[in-house]
């Protein structure tokens, strides 16, 4: 089939190389020129595992272009996955979902399916569908349909290839059967429900995600409290198949492009009916605390961070993607940076993201050694592999004062025991081998 996708980020690139992958002939449209050269010179603008390769493999079937009339004019369906970023009050900010709407309606030529897969909020395929039909300038018929994405970045083209479900939110059998086309060679459960069912799951599945971190994180902050361990507990509970072993690992909060915004625009729209939900309002603000937790457990070594060296472990949300967005790091270093601290940081892939927040405010070093070189105090912000690998023995060896406070349970506590370190997690007892009187 003929398809189009807007938007070429971590999902519209990555739906529009599996499309392509899958037999069918794709137009990446995006309005950054910058990122369409960076993709036509055979590259992803994006770090996620496996693109680059799948989308080489497949470049015959696919095309790069601003030119959104050329790749939507003829095309059988066209995928919206522009993004839908948190507006000041955290509704969802749907301005580029409904230019793509009209840029479509302008653009058609023949009958064609538009489908929603950017997250939306309940009822915004309704509107897509009013703009697209308001604004047609040819004699076609054009049907919309919610098709709501899944995927992890990180592990984003496993999770579209092998999606756990695809999810086809239709009014018309006719949208239902094209999307049942598209997707005829994916090896995955098809669900067709309403639209606005298929708007809802999105919305549910990732607050139902956020809501348990934000339990997990709860749990591990009373088992600190009252010296439970939260890595026993959480295996204890994840035995339970009802509750599974999933996401139960506390750590200093969630973040990314979507629990932030997702959990916050679900939110309002409840609001906004005069229904509150609050076990979502209670996922957000436990959050909001959770990411400073480092910062505050600094407090108990060092009044203030002022003159001190700091070791950054870690500046993308989570491991396997360069997106920087809603990160702890970007919300404790400008705390160090305030305080006074000289901040030298690590990440094997988010540093030019990094970049354009601070270019020269903080040292940027190759390796994990340099890192912890001469320094005072160490914050682990994110679990990449070479953290995880990272022999602890090593802290002590390299850094002047080897307080490491780790916001991912990094470690394992018996591999602590016997080194000269004090090591502070989420939900365990702290490790203080230095006899370091704590204030
Ligand atoms: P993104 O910010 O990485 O990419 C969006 C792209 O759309 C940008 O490249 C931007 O230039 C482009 N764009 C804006 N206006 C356009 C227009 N008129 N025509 C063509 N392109 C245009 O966003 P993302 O992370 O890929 O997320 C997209 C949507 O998918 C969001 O609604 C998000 O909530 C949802 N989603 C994201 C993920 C994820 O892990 N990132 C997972 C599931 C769902």
């Amino acid at each position: 089939m003929k398809i189009a996708v807007a938007g070429t980020g971590y999902v519209g690139l990555v739906t529009g190389v599996c499309l392509a992958e899958n037999g069918h002939s794709v137009s990446c449209v995006d309005v950054d020129e910058n990122k369409v050269n960076i993709m036509k010179s055979g590259k992803s603008p994006i770090y996620e595992p496996g693109l680059t390769e799948l989308m080489r493999k497949n470049l015959d079937s696919l095309n790069f272009t601003t030119n959104y009339k050329s790749a939507y004019k003829d095309a059988d369906v066209i995928f919206i996955g522009v993004g839908t970023p948190e507006k000041r009050d955290g509704s969802a900010n749907l301005s580029h979902v409904y230019s793509v709407a009209i840029q479509i309606a302008e653009s058609i030529e023949k009958d064609c399916v538009v489908v929603v897969k950017s997250t939306v909020p309940i009822g915004t395929n309704d509107k897509v569908e009013e703009i697209l039909r308001a604004n047609l300038v040819h004699n076609v018929n054009v049907y919309v349909a919610s098709n709501p994405e899944f995927l992890a970045q990180g592990s984003a083209i496993k999770d579209t290839l092998y999606s756990s479900r695809i999810v086809i939110g239709a009014e018309e059998e006719f949208a239902a059967e094209t999307l049942k086309k598209v997707y005829k060679n994916f090896n995955a459960p098809i669900l067709v429900t309403k639209r606005k069912s298929a708007e809802m799951i999105k919305y549910a599945s990732n607050d139902f995600l956020a809501l348990k971190i934000s339990f997990i994180n709860e749990i591990a902050n009373l088992c600190e409290i009252i010296g439970a361990d939260i890595d026993e507990v959480a295996l204890g509970m994840g035995y339970d198949n009802r509750i599974g072993n999933k996401f139960l690992n506390s750590g200093i909060g969630y973040g990314g492009s979507c629990f932030p915004k997702d959990t916050k625009a679900l939110h309002w729209l409840a609001n906004f009916h005069d229904y509150e939900l609050k076990t979502i309002k209670a996922t957000i603000d436990i959050n909001e605390n959770q990411k400073i937790k480092l910062i505050k457990k600094s407090r108990k070594y060092f009044d203030s961070l002022n003159g001190l060296t700091v070791a950054v472990l870690g500046l993308s949300f989570k491991p396997g993607t360069d997106d920087l967005r809603e990160a702890p790091s970007l919300v404790n270093i400008p705390i160090m940076l305030e305080d006074g601290a000289k901040v030298k940081v690590w990440d094997p892939v988010a540093f030019e993201n990094f970049r354009k927040f601070y270019p020269n405010q903080v040292t940027y070093c190759d390796s994990i050694e340099e890192t912890l070189l001469n320094t005072d105090i160490c914050f682990i912000f994110t679990e990449w592999e070479e953290v995880r690998n990272f022999k602890i023995s090593d802290y002590s060896k390299l850094m002047k004062n080897p307080i490491i406070l780790d916001g991912r349970n990094c470690y394992k506590l018996h591999e602590i025991e016997k080194n000269n370190l004090i090591y502070d997690s989420i939900g365990r007892e702290t490790i203080n081998n230095l006899k370091y009187t704590m204030v």
